[in-house]
């Protein structure tokens, strides 16, 4: 806009400046327009042929040309001569015009030549002396014009002060007269393109113009400086600044406005919103937001409660998904910490598994390399399980595996490891010991804790157990032999006669390649009449006379020399030998008897033999012993067949139809080693049973124990009421003798009557041709 004014302001001062310059040659016109009333005049026509002094003074008195602004007014000839002349001194700074001065200039700068004497004449600038002059020449002519020119008449003007005054009031613009050979004309001069006008700024407020004045022949002759103010600039200054400022008003205000709309409409509402978001802590909560109108933050409200509906939604379905697998999570670490617990524990009574214990016994080894401690594993195997389970059935076996895993428990220092690695095989290991007399300690707890009876069902049944222990406070002992050796203990444990425990010790790895050998040894001992018999007597304990006598395996081994059958019947059992063994040793007992009753009077003559429970699984027992009793020529009624409780805890029908076949080839049984096992006694009755043989293990300890003692009289009381006979094993005293004696039994059998001897020795010591055998007791 400002450039547009300007640019208006450029225009509209090179008009003004062009301007100045017309008004300058109107002036010069106004000058030529005056002298035709002088020139076309018949008194100067006149005055040109008489030069009366009546015209001169009635015309040329210098005040009439002061009034006309006229500094000289001449009259020529036709010839071009000075006629006459008039100088009016009208400006007293500036010289007199000389007429003859002037007249040569015209002359000779050919104003006059080529003019017409019959037109209209000339008006120009003439300089004089650096003076520019308005010069009017016109051919003098009579009134009507109608006659010939007589000569020429000149009007002349100084443009002087006066002069630029009237051009300064007719223009309304500062004018000076700037004599061309200045710096500043030549500048102008030079710049000039337009109709010889030049503009430049002076200054902020100013412009200067240039005009050319050229004189009559069109040389430069002056120039008109014009000093414009800026107004048209200044003024668009101003109304730019102006403008400006409006337009920062009406911005101000429209911001204002703007501001105020926005807040009104927008931004309160947006704040509200922003609020009532901010107040909703929990999308789950129901909380929304509320804005009323029908605008977009009103359609933002909207959505937004539609997106706090999702979130909600989304959040109770995530609440719910977690919620799933919060409780697919517990049911899996549930199951995991089941099925962990039902990997390393036994199901059955809760206790750690093989897996745990050996875990635990190589944790408990590491830890005593560094200590340095004891460590003593206990294997403990249940004397005679088997038959509890057989004879009652699982659920009362489980029963009392349930109740001696307690007592075992209970029996054991809260750190310490009881598993159960098997049917009725169970594991101690304890730590932090400083030598094996702790494990010992351990190991009497529990044979004690089942000293009292556990109630199974509807039975009270006794438990005992055969406890190995093997401890060890040296380094490098792998978890593996520690426990073998504790096995290895065990087994000696049972062989020592159950219900006690044994601590390893070097030698008893040695018996266990014995072992080895021996059932290898045990296949030839036949082949090589290595085994033999013993018969020990069985007596009236009320008259010490013998009635009997057992028959006991023996063998005589090449190297070993005697081996007891506590020894090797078990290897027998386990490899089937005993079939062959036990029908050898039943044929040999049977000619034994059979010969002793022929040469000796002995009418009660009772041969008793002992019948592996194996020998009596088998289907073919009855034939078998009915083949030796024909072969023998032995009467059934002299043989008595002792089997072990383990029997009963076979085939139920099974077994009472063999004993009671037997039993109809006229022979007895006896229950061998009574009271150590789990008979039941409820069934007892249900066997075809003649005598119980009562342990020797209660026997024993008669005397030494009041529970042995009441076990005796509790069996004897049984038996009486069962109507069984009953035999004392293992008497070895007169106390023990009188004891049972005292109690009821009535019949005995041990070294206090005689060892087990060959049958040459039993002869040669109990019998007597034709009288009845006796016993030689040692005196009380
Ligand atoms: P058992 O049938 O109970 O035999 C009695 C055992 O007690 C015999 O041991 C006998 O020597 C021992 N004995 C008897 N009186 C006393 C005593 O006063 N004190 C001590 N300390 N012991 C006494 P043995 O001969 O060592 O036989 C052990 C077991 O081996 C027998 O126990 C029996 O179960 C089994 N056995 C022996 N021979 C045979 C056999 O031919 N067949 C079968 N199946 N088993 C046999
Ligand atoms: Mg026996
Ligand atoms: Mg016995």
């Amino acid at each position: 806009m400002l450039a547009s004014f300007v640019a208006l302001e450029d225009q509209r001062s090179r008009e003004d400046v062009k301007r100045v310059g017309q008004t300058l040659e109107q002036t010069v016109t106004q000058i030529h327009e005056k002298s035709v009333d002088w020139s076309n005049w018949d008194d100067t026509y006149q005055f040109l042929k008489d030069k009366k002094s009546g015209y001169i003074q009635s015309n040329m008195m210098e005040s009439s040309f002061i009034d006309l602004k006229m500094d000289m007014i001449l009259f020529l000839d036709a010839p071009q001569n000075l006629y006459f002349g008039l100088a009016v001194p009208r400006l007293k700074d500036l010289p007199l015009l000389d007429p003859e001065s002037v007249r040569q200039k015209l002359v000779h700068e050919g104003w006059l030549g080529k003019l017409a004497k019959d037109g209209p004449g000339k008006s120009g600038i003439v300089m004089f002396r650096n003076i520019p002059v308005a010069i009017s020449l016109r051919p003098i002519r009579d009134t009507n014009v109608s006659k010939p020119s007589r000569g020429w008449i000149v009007f002349a003007r100084y443009i002087d002060s006066g002069l630029l005054v009237d051009l300064r009031r007719l223009t309304h613009q500062e004018v000076d007269i700037l004599n061309v050979s200045t710096p500043e004309a030549k500048k102008a001069i030079q710049s000039m393109q337009d109709r010889n006008v030049n503009l430049q700024a002076l200054n902020a407020d100013s412009l200067v113009g240039y005009s050319l004045v050229s004189d009559i022949k069109g040389k430069p002759a002056f120039m008109l400086r014009t000093t414009i103010p800026r107004e048209v600039s200044k003024h668009g200054a101003a109304v730019v600044g102006a403008i400006t400022l409006q337009l920062l008003y009406i911005g101000a205000l429209f911001s204002i406005v703007i501001i105020f709309v926005i807040e009104r409409f927008a931004l309160s509402r947006l704040s509200q919103l922003t609020k009532q978001v901010g107040q909703i802590e929990d999308f789950t909560s129901g909380d929304r937001v509320a804005l009323s109108g029908r605008d977009e933050l009103s359609f933002l409200a909207t959505m937004i409660n539609l997106m706090l509906d999702k979130l909600d939604s989304g959040a109770r379905k995530q609440r719910e998904s977690e919620e799933l697998l919060r409780i697919h999570n517990q049911k899996l670490e549930q199951m995991v910490s089941e099925t962990t617990h039902q990997m390393f524990h036994d199901k059955l009574t809760g206790l750690p598994n093989r897996a745990l214990f050996m875990d635990r016994v190589s944790l408990a080894l590491e830890k005593a390399e560094r200590t340095k401690a004891g460590t003593a594993a206990l294997f403990v195997d249940l004397d005679n399980f088997k038959l509890v389970n057989d004879s009652l059935g699982h659920d009362i076996g489980d029963e009392l595996l349930i109740a001696v895993a307690e007592r075992f428990r209970e029996a054991v220092r809260p750190g310490d490891t009881v598993a159960r690695i098997g049917g009725d095989e169970f594991t101690v290991l304890l730590e932090d010991l400083d030598t094996v007399d702790g494990a010992i300690v351990v190991a009497q707890r529990m044979l004690k804790s089942l000293g009292r009876p556990i109630v199974v069902g509807n039975a009270e049944v006794f438990a005992c157990a055969s406890i190995g222990i093997a401890f060890t406070n040296t380094t490098g002992v792998c978890r593996r032999s520690l426990l073998k050796n504790a096995d290895l203990a065990m087994y000696r444990a049972k062989e020592s006669g159950k219900s006690t425990y044994v601590v390893y010790d070097e030698t008893m790895h040695e018996s266990v390649v014995d072992q080895l050998e021996l059932e290898t040894d045990l296949r030839n001992a036949m082949q090589n009449d290595q085994l033999h018999v013993h018969y020990q007597p069985l007596v009236h304990l009320s008259t010490s006379e013998l009635f009997g006598c057992e028959v006991l395996a023996r063998w005589l081994h090449p190297v070993r020399g005697q081996v007891c059958p506590t020894q090797f019947i078990p290897i027998a059992e386990e490899t089937g030998l005993i079939m062959p063994i036990g029908y050898w040793v039943l044929e040999q007992a049977c000619m034994q008897a059979k010969s002793w009753i022929t040469k000796f009077e002995v009418p009660d003559f009772v041969m008793c033999v002992n019948l592996s429970g194996k020998q009596l699984q088998r289907d073919d027992v009855v034939e078998r012993v009915k083949d030796i009793l024909d072969r023998t020529g032995l009467p059934g009624s002299r043989l008595k067949l002792e089997i072990t409780e383990s029997v009963l805890m076979q085939d139920k029908d099974d077994v009472i139809a063999k004993l009671s076949r037997l039993k109809a080839l006229g022979m007895r049984l006896a229950l061998d080693d009574f009271g150590i096992g789990y008979s039941s006694l409820s069934t007892l009755q249900d066997y075809p049973i003649d005598t119980l043989k009562i342990d020797r293990s209660f026997i024993n300890r008669l005397g030494e124990e009041d529970g042995a003692y009441a076990i005796v009289e509790a069996i004897l009381g049984l038996a009486r009421t069962m109507k069984m006979d009953t035999t004392g094993e293992g008497i070895e005293t007169a106390f023990q003798e009188d004891t049972l004696r005292h109690l009821g039994c009535k019949k005995g059998q041990g070294y206090l009557y005689g060892k087990p001897v060959t049958a040459q020795e039993f002869e040669r010591r109990f019998c007597k041709p034709n009288q009845s055998m006796t016993v030689d007791r040692p005196a009380a």
